[in-house]
């Protein structure tokens, strides 16, 4: 089977490469194959060494490996954890931030997961994971990586501004505590060895960083505090602007990007549009068709009357 019937089959019958820049919530009207014809893209630019690598978290590996078999592409499984990065810290303390950052996995019960590796020739430890590490991998733009950080970080900013309104009430903090790990389904006697037999100074650090990682990062969405839905919702909608701008792209190109049309971001695209133009005009046609079709103000609107009618979160993106 020949590059260009593997493109065609999977135009044909095509299933899911690509897991970001979509929501849940955008219904059919706004979800269509559109990632994972880019993303069939991208593993091909890997295949002719126009890209160093491309990492997966595929709902169904089976069908990903066949494609990456037929087109000679060595792939490789590895279980990752995925961490997080410090961004610049505003408003909560350095220390707790290097802490929490290192506590989180094992606060949340974060756990490995599978992930495979298309690429062509590097070496590269896949143990752990961040944004950074990924996107260099990719060969996404620094500018955009950076700012992917301190989108996530913010998160960590609103939880701290949070724990600063409740914190006086000590009863309220641990309530909150108990309240969000029962929500996640985890055990609260894990929470208490964790904090026994820490000095007072000690103790009040662990509890904070609890307070702000459940509250942001609980893995059962509803338990988050409303500007961190917001915020993710807000990464959504920027992502289907950017979809309108540099649909060729995989990563989520930053605002000095979006408005630059010579940018690493733009730059990248347009190189990527002739080779995709030119190799693989099917495709070509698939990335510009859906990608036109996904409307940022009826990604917005979707967005902001789910979680109205969801959670009664008001918020206008
Ligand atoms: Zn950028």
């Amino acid at each position: 089977m020949t590059e260009k019937d593997v493109v065609k089959k999977f135009i044909g019958s095509p299933f899911q490469l690509c897991g970001d820049g979509f929501d849940f919530t955008g219904g059919p009207e706004i979800r269509n194959h559109y990632r994972n014809w880019v993303a069939l893209l991208h593993i091909l630019l890997v295949k002719h060494g126009k890209k160093k690598g491309f990492v997966f978290n595929p709902s169904d590996a089976k069908l990903m490996i066949r494609i990456c078999q037929k087109l000679k592409l060595p792939l490789k499984q590895t279980d990752v954890l995925v961490t997080e990065i410090v961004g610049k810290t505003r408003k909560m303390p350095e220390e707790y931030a290097s802490v929490l950052v290192k506590m989180q996995p094992k606060i949340l019960g974060m756990k490995k997961v599978p992930s495979w590796i298309a690429s062509r020739n590097v070496e590269v430890d896949w143990n752990t994971v961040d944004v950074k590490k990924q996107g260099k991998f990719e060969g996404f733009p620094d500018c955009c990586v950076d700012a992917f950080i301190e989108r996530l970080w913010n998160d960590f900013e609103f939880g701290w501004e949070f724990l600063q309104e409740v914190k006086e009430d000590e009863n309220k903090v641990d309530r909150e505590i108990r309240r969000l790990i029962e929500v996640m389904g985890a055990n609260y006697a894990g929470y208490e060895k964790r904090v026994s037999g820490l000095n007072p100074t000690q103790k009040l650090v662990m509890r904070y960083i609890h307070f702000v990682l459940l509250s942001v990062r609980n893995p059962v969405l509803e338990a988050r505090i409303p500007p961190v839905i917001e915020n993710d919702a807000k990464r959504v909608v920027d992502y289907a602007r950017m979809f309108q701008k540099y649909p060729f792209v995989l990563h989520l190109a930053c605002e000095d990007c979006l408005s630059d049309e010579n940018s690493p971001s733009a730059i990248m695209n347009n190189s990527f549009s002739k080779f995709c133009k030119n190799e693989y005009p099917e495709l070509y046609e698939k990335i510009v068709d859906d990608s036109s079709v996904i409307d940022p103000q009826k990604q917005k609107s979707v967005l902001e009357e789910f979680w109205l009618e969801h959670l009664g979160y008001y918020f206008k993106l």
